[in-house]
């Protein structure tokens, strides 16, 4: 284990939402002394590669991610996933189905644009030979380049948040079979900024799904609630984790460093991901 540094388990690269490339997501985070990175893409764990040979030249560690959506209760809920073999097949062909179902929404979500006097088209919004996973953050990244709106907290403000006229709801799987496709590929999963829930009381019940940790830091949770996180982590024996949930373009105000989790954090997480693979008999090796 390093010795100096903090870890950061929460972004995103282009191979989903995150406007950098895996490449540029390890270097921005090494020179904020990041010393432990996991990087969680939605519905997609193929940066893994490419940030894992940056990682090495970085001298940091990378932990294999991913980052999936559920829905709990009418409640989406996102849940993280450490450890798991990128490689694993079950695995591969779920993300690839919930890569067309995002596809398939996005077009959705295009056309109700221009139904609403956008210029909008797909190839704007994933050029052609784009092969991640395409969320709204790119439909709201566009309209912000071409000038068509201020920002994409705006996009989503007046537009793309669930309620709004070009919302379009994702696929939704529920949050056992989300924890069960990282469990059988080796992962932990991890319940993903519980204040987005906005139901601390239901956290126990979520947790009975197969959760194994809770993002205890994120960019989105103010200190108190970071305090109230960790002690129900405690309380239900699940691992605590941190990170900042690096966008670049897509959340301009969230930086690598702006959300420091202990290095002291990691190896009850690195013992509860060998569990896992234990379990599984599979898992990724940890660089
Ligand atoms: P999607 O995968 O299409 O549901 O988009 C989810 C992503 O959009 C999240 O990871 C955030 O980056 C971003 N997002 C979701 N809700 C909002 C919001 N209200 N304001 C700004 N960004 C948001
Ligand atoms: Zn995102
Ligand atoms: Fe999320
Ligand atoms: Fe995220």
């Amino acid at each position: 284990m390093p010795d100096s540094g903090y870890i950061d388990l929460h972004c995103h690269t282009t191979f989903s939402d995150g406007s950098f490339e895996p490449e540029d997501v390890v270097a921005l985070a090494a020179r904020a002394g990041v010393a432990v990175l996991a990087i969680t893409d939605h519905d997609d764990v193929r940066s893994w590669e490419r940030a894992g040979a940056a990682a090495q030249a970085a001298g940091i560690r990378l932990l294999p991610g991913v980052e999936l959506s559920a829905e709990f209760e009418g409640r989406e809920v996102h849940v993280l996933g450490y450890g798991l073999d990128p490689t694993h097949e079950p695995l591969g062909a779920a993300l690839e189905e919930f890569h067309a179902a995002r596809r398939t929404r996005a077009e959705r979500m295009v056309r109700a644009l221009q139904q609403l006097g956008f210029t909008i088209t797909m190839a704007d919004v994933a050029p052609a030979g784009y092969t991640g996973a395409i969320g709204r953050p790119h439909l709201a990244r566009h309209l912000v380049e071409t000038g068509q709106l201020r920002s994409v907290q705006a996009a989503f403000d007046r537009y793309l948040r669930r309620g709004r006229p070009a919302f379009v709801p994702k696929m939704v799987i529920d949050p056992v079979r989300a924890c069960e496709l990282i469990r059988d590929a080796g992962g932990v999963p991890v319940l993903a900024h519980p204040v987005y829930l906005n139901a601390d009381d239901r956290i126990p019940a979520l947790a009975k799904c197969g959760l194994g940790g809770i993002e205890v830091n994120h960019s989105g949770q103010t200190p108190s609630k970071r305090a109230k996180y960790a002690k129900l982590a405690d309380r239900l024996g699940l691992v605590k984790t941190g990170g900042c949930d690096f966008h670049g373009a897509a959340k301009p105000d969230v930086h690598f460093g702006d959300v420091r989790t202990p290095l002291a954090w990691l190896p009850p997480v690195e013992a509860a991901i060998a569990a896992a693979q234990d379990a599984a008999g599979v898992g990724a090796r940890l660089t």
